[in-house]
């Protein structure tokens, strides 16, 4: 069973929900009215709190939520939200009752599957709401863009489909060329015109993600499906920056333990960093089994407004730093791994480098065992 009690951590995702709302706000501003928001709250909302998140979303102009298992869909549908939830990808024959049962539009991008829903769909007497997913270049979901003429006739004769919407994805939208991503909508246009003469003609027409909301807008159609860019962090480093828009997640760690070393002394498993001087070495309890990324003699974290570095490898529950340059440091002290503390921020783009990964990884990777603690609180 699930306790309701929070036992206390000392080291936590802190997520501004504040911040959360401002950024929804700025984005509503930036994209025309005509155009619907999508919330993308896949993977725990990359790491913010699936059902907290959504909720700031649907309270602050978005008015769809996607998600890419049941087993999302599901914590949101138990969390009271009633939206209209997006399934991504593609479903599995033996997974259409439970998209039935939680009020879900499935992404469809088969003929299996579209007969597999109007069957559910006749069954229980009311047309599933699906949305057609049409592969234009990314070759990893939907109808192939190429052959329209071949699966469209055969949708239309399905009796109990809805067409709720129709959607491509891109495979690279934040980059400064944008020559395969004007392609494929191009694509994506060419197979909504061939159905509109089949008479489908689907309610909802999206394209893009974070990277398309910003640098796409010819492509924004009247649906906009938003993840990383609704907390505050850009898909890339080129891509056009909305004032205001800022992160709304950060990783705390207060000193659990201080030692004091003598020249010549190590630090952790394999003994990686050697003292040079007498040194303070903090301890802060987070590791690699939290979800921070496992580096060695590599990463910082602030304190005290000020940047010290993490000595010798991070471990699974913990990870050591040189207080060197902190001599006030004590037990207790906050220290920041991600995020702003003072002047100084650590950002997301900065931990993903150092762990030769992508920022939408470091920030989905913080595990359940993490608490999350929401300011102002829920
Ligand atoms: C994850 C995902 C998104 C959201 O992408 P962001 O770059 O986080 O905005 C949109 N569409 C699909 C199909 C996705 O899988």
């Amino acid at each position: 069973m699930k306790s309701t009690v929070c036992r206390p951590r000392s080291a936590w995702v802190q997520v501004d929900l504040e911040q959360l709302a401002r950024n929804w706000e700025i984005l509503r501003r930036e994209v025309p009215a005509s155009v619907s928001l999508m919330f993308v709250a896949k993977d725990n909302a990359y790491g913010l709190g699936a059902v907290e998140a959504a909720r700031v979303a649907l309270d602050h102009h978005a008015d769809s939520l996607a998600v890419f298992t049941l087993g999302e869909a599901q914590e949101l549908r138990d969390a009271g939200i009633t939206a209209p939830i997006l399934l991504l990808g593609e479903r599995l024959a033996d997974e259409v009752p439970h998209v039935l049962e939680l009020d879900l539009e499935p992404c469809v991008g088969s003929v299996e599957m579209a007969e597999a829903f109007s069957h559910a769909g006749r069954t229980r007497g009311r047309p599933v709401p699906i949305h057609l997913k049409v592969n234009t270049g990314m070759n990893r979901f939907g109808f192939s863009w190429r052959n329209v003429d071949s699966w469209g006739p055969i949708l239309k004769t399905l009796p109990a489909l809805e067409f709720r919407g129709a959607l491509s994805h891109f495979a690279q939208s934040d980059e400064l060329d944008k020559g395969f991503a004007r392609t494929q909508s191009q694509r994506f246009e060419g197979v909504l015109k061939c159905l509109s003469a089949q008479d489908i003609r689907p309610q909802w027409i999206h394209h893009c993600n974070s990277g398309g909301v910003l640098d796409l807008p010819d492509a924004h159609f009247n649906r906009v499906r938003v993840g990383l860019l609704a907390q505050g962090v850009y898909p890339s480093e080129v891509c056009r920056r909305l004032e205001g828009v800022l992160p709304v997640l950060s990783l705390r760690a207060r000193l659990t333990a201080i030692q004091e070393l003598e020249i010549g002394d190590t630090v952790g498993y394999g003994m990686r960093w050697r003292a040079e001087r007498p040194s303070r070495i903090g301890v802060l309890s987070v590791g690699y089994g939290d979800g921070y990324p496992r580096l060695r003699n590599q990463g910082q974290a602030l304190l005290h407004g000020r940047r010290v570095p993490i000595v010798g490898g991070v471990t699974m529950d913990a990870l050591m730093i040189d207080l060197a340059d902190v001599p006030e440091a004590q037990l207790g002290d906050e220290t920041v791994l991600l995020g702003m503390q003072g002047t100084d921020c650590i950002t997301v783009q900065e931990l993903a480098r150092l762990s030769g990964t992508v920022t939408y990884d470091v920030l989905a990777g913080f595990r359940a065992r993490l608490p999350r603690v929401y300011c102002p609180q829920v």
